[in-house]
């Protein structure tokens, strides 16, 4: 499943010498999604004599790419099996590389297909923020179940049910036994919530996951969150008080209203906490499309924050890997910095999010548009 580590990979696979080709497929049941591919690829081979002067793209790179739209054509209409949980499709290739990935998506995306020396990755980055990802954790005395929502899709983890001896209630005078019985419930319960601890942190390991729901009752709550460490708890963004029996599309239901909530939490504080670093001498955030560039090229950003499709013109040395905008450039269109062509982009936000994937850079695409709007949709969390 696609998370930040997927993007970060993708980010690093762009070629000095070859295109890559990005594919971004809605899917659809009666398979439109034929003709749309159909379409789009046809475009592209019209433009591609258009790329090959203005880009002055040699014989093998052409070759290149000629070979990737034939294959992602003969995927999709042949080898490509629909399933109903997948609602969109990413292809990258590059032939002249052997680089072919992969990823069937669950959610719809916006049709796109270009060719650059890096892939596409900006839709992904986009996807990733709007359903951030989340664990639920449901729990009870004896038994719990970890799901796993991804991109909005659920998926069970794992189900535990620890064999816990029943607790009684104390009978005749003394009640030793039964003290003895219970004290054995509780000695029960407590590894049995330590293994749920375990699997639990397992998840966050594998997947990356930074945000948790914890289910259940409320008494089984409480007990349950103390024997997590701390840095599992401060990943906890809500809880759902529920019966262990409850119908699970209620579960999901009352966990996707806290992932929400949690969400926009999340973003209002992220913007309060970049204008605050930004307004204050010395403070590590920075706004404004051309600070943040010099800022990524200083490999000063810690988290990119970018207006979600916001584009500006800007350009791209692919020799020294400097991006700016326009008014940076050298003389007669060059590098200020090694005097390399600089390539013109329609939209240099795509380069700095790759540049920042690229980084290892948190990117976050905010929907919260008014804000960061007039701070120039664009600014960053800075190192130091
Ligand atoms: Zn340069």
């Amino acid at each position: 499943m696609v998370n930040q580590k997927t993007i970060e990979r993708l980010s690093k696979m762009g070629s000095k010498d070859y295109f890559i080709t990005s594919m971004y497929l809605q899917l659809d049941k009666n398979n439109n999604h034929k003709i749309a591919l159909k379409d789009m690829i046809k475009d592209r081979r019209q433009g591609l004599n258009k790329i090959k002067q203005e880009k002055k793209l040699a014989r093998e790179q052409v070759l290149s790419l000629e070979n990737d739209f034939s294959k992602i054509e003969h995927f999709v209409h042949h080898d490509f099996l629909h399933n109903d949980h997948h609602k969109g499709l990413a292809i990258f290739s590059c032939s002249a590389n052997n680089f072919w990935e992969l990823l069937e998506l669950p959610q719809a995306v916006t049709n796109h297909l270009n060719a650059d020396y890096d892939p596409y990755i900006r839709t992904l980055s986009e996807l990733i923020c709007e359903h951030r990802s989340y664990g639920i954790v449901l729990v009870d005395s004896a038994k719990a179940k970890i799901l796993d929502v991804t991109l909005g899709f659920v998926k069970e983890y794992l189900s535990i049910h620890n064999d816990v001896l029943p607790k009684i209630k104390y009978g005749g005078i003394e009640g030793t036994q039964e003290r003895n019985i219970n004290r054995a419930h509780e000695e029960m319960v407590q590894k049995h919530f330590n293994d749920v601890a375990a699997q639990t942190e397992k998840l966050i390991e594998e997947e990356d996951m930074t945000r948790l729901i914890i289910g259940g009752r409320q008494n089984i709550i409480s007990q349950f969150e103390s024997t997590l460490t701390s840095s599992t708890r401060k990943k906890i963004v809500g809880h759902i008080v529920v019966e262990p029996e409850a119908p699970l599309n209620d579960i999901l239901k009352k966990s996707q209203e806290v992932a929400q909530a949690a969400e926009k939490k999340y973003e209002t504080e992220l913007i309060d906490k970049l204008k605050g670093e930004a307004n204050t001498v010395g403070g590590k955030g920075i706004f404004g499309l051309q600070p943040t560039l010099q800022s990524l090229r200083r490999g000063g950003v810690n988290t990119l924050i970018v207006a979600k499709s916001y584009k500006a013109p800007g350009f791209v040395c692919h020799k020294c890997f400097f991006i700016g905008v326009p008014e940076e450039k050298g003389p007669k269109d060059t590098c200020p910095i090694c005097s390399g062509k600089a390539h013109n982009l329609d939209d240099v936000i795509e380069e700095a999010i790759t540049f920042a994937f690229m980084q290892g850079c948190k990117v976050e695409n905010t929907s919260d548009n008014s804000r960061l709007k007039i701070m120039g949709n664009i600014g960053a969390l800075l190192r130091y």
